[in-house]
């Protein structure tokens, strides 16, 4: 699918190398625990509305309609159902940060991911991913493989997120390759695999949980260990 062959290949950070989903229902189990005499849902019920306010709040940030702390604040308030008045910033920054730290406790890469790196030596490798500059960063450290990517694009420093074409154009610009050069695999259909597709990149998405086929022009995968021979195929 590429115009010409690849000579770089970009990955998303959450839910492609890094198991998110697994992350967000520990650290919101973790809050959970910590407030258990604030709520009064089961834990099940409290982990899937969380996941929602995630969601929902996450999007609402990427739309500039929030900030970075703005949303977690609402994923907070919205858990306890509480207004700004009756949880102050101070108190719902108290709980985010209970939630943050078994988060990142429990962070770990899909076990497709390290092969997958070994196999792409030889090819420059990046990461486009959406979120905040310092907690990107600090999670492609804490599972040590950031010394593997030649460029790390967070939407925070560009000003832009997936799937706007401008992130994934920075991008490519930081690895010095033309977009037709370039692949991008994510787990989000529309901004991963489309948004790159759209910016003139082989757009992959990374269908981890089969719920495919995907649109004309996208390729669809569903373990990075297929990635490898596709690049090379090219
Ligand atoms: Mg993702």
């Amino acid at each position: 699918m590429p115009g010409s062959p690849i000579q770089a290949v970009f990955f998303d950070l959450d839910g492609t190398l890094l198991d998110h989903d697994a992350a967000t229902r520990a650290g919101a189990l973790g809050m959970i625990s910590r407030y258990r005499d604030r709520l009064t849902d089961s834990d099940e019920r409290l982990v899937r509305r969380w996941e929602e306010l995630t969601e929902l709040h996450f999007d609402r940030y990427l739309r500039g309609e929030t900030t970075l702390v703005g949303q977690r604040r609402g994923r907070v308030r919205g858990l306890f159902g509480l207004t700004p008045g009756e949880l102050p910033d101070a108190e719902a920054d108290r709980a985010y940060a209970v939630y943050s730290d078994h988060y990142d406790l429990n962070l770990t890469l899909f076990t497709d991911v390290i092969d997958t790196l070994e196999a792409l030596r030889g090819f420059r490798l990046g990461v486009i991913t959406n979120g905040g500059s310092v907690h990107q960063r600090k999670k492609l450290a804490g599972i040590g493989v950031a010394d593997r990517f030649a460029a790390v694009v967070v939407s925070d420093e560009v000003g832009v997120a997936k799937p706007d074409p401008g992130i994934f154009a920075a991008a490519c610009q930081a690895m010095g390759a033309p977009p037709s050069a370039c692949l991008h695999v994510g787990d989000r259909l529309e901004a991963d695999a489309i948004g790159a597709r759209d910016a003139g990149l082989w757009g992959v998405w990374l269908d981890r949980h089969d719920a495919g086929p995907g649109p004309a022009g996208v390729t669809r995968i569903a373990s990075l260990s297929e990635l490898p021979a596709l690049v090379r195929k090219g």
